[in-house]
């Protein structure tokens, strides 16, 4: 499988660069995964009719400042590939947040794979913070869920796994990492090469998962403000340090909005 790394947007949160300049501004990282069978999208990030109208992305979205920039979509990356929309055959939500979940409109013939509690959150919001950070629109051409129960007690680098996904490669899982919100997974994919474990909104900067770090200080604000079970949210920032313990080599992990990592992979820093 070749993987390719994405950015399918970019927001620069007002307010942040004095409190939290770690995430002054901040990538939607996303992988797409070329396979003999078509391609997978891990994460849809912005949608190209957000970019056209951002108040699709709702009151929040004053404060993330979304760039509108129809370019960085998923869609016209894949196109840039040389593919079209139509060859993205799935997509796996880490969540549904708005800024992950903005492309799915894109690609309606792809099966849209989620966890369970992650679909009844977004599709039943409990409370008003759910109702503000889900955006109806981005589901409102009906997409072809493919809903994940829960696993049967395996275990990835000693972290609860969902592995045979229907329809996916064998060397693609779900990691249950709840916090962030009801359903938050992460999805581990095996390049070839090494496993690539995307960690979605579990943590926000790399520093975060040190051993001696400590997360920084506004980061950590922001993630009382974001998560929805701040507790259970850091248990994952915990388990996630365990994972790095056992890594020989060959293992590397993403978050979608760490700006740091964009400038490894990248080779430049998110403007
Ligand atoms: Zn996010």
């Amino acid at each position: 499988m070749r993987i390719h790394y994405l950015n399918c947007g970019t927001m620069h949160p007002r307010f942040t660069s004095l409190i939290v300049p770690h995430m002054d501004r901040v990538p939607c990282l996303c992988l797409l995964v070329e396979t003999d069978d078509g391609l997978i999208l891990v994460d849809a990030g912005f949608g190209t009719q957000d970019m056209e109208d951002t108040s699709r992305l709702g009151a929040g979205n004053l404060i993330l400042n979304t760039r509108p920039d129809a370019e960085q979509t998923a869609v016209r990356q894949v196109e840039r590939l040389g593919y079209g929309r139509e060859d993205v055959r799935h997509i796996i939500c880490t969540h549904l947040d708005r800024d992950h979940a903005g492309g799915l409109g894109d690609f309606p013939h792809a099966r849209v794979h989620v966890t369970a509690d992650e679909h009844d959150a977004a599709l039943n919001p409990r409370d008003a913070r759910e109702r503000e950070r889900y955006r109806s629109c981005h589901f409102a051409h009906g997409p072809d869920w493919a809903i994940v129960e829960g696993s049967r007690g395996e275990e990835w680098y000693g972290l609860e796994c969902v592995r045979d996904l229907p329809e996916l490669p064998h060397g693609i899982l779900l990691i249950p990492l709840a916090g962030h919100t009801r359903g938050h997974c992460g999805v581990a994919v095996d390049s070839g090469d090494g496993w690539i474990l995307h960690c979605g909104d579990a943590y926000y900067v790399k520093e975060e998962l040190r051993e001696d770090g400590r997360t920084p200080l506004g980061v950590a604000g922001f993630r009382r403000i974001a998560h929805c079970d701040y507790k259970r949210a850091m248990e994952q920032v915990e388990r996630l340090k365990e994972v790095l313990k056992r890594d020989t080599g060959g293992l590397t992990l993403i978050a979608s909005h760490d700006q740091f990592e964009y400038r490894n992979l990248f080779g430049k820093p998110l403007d």
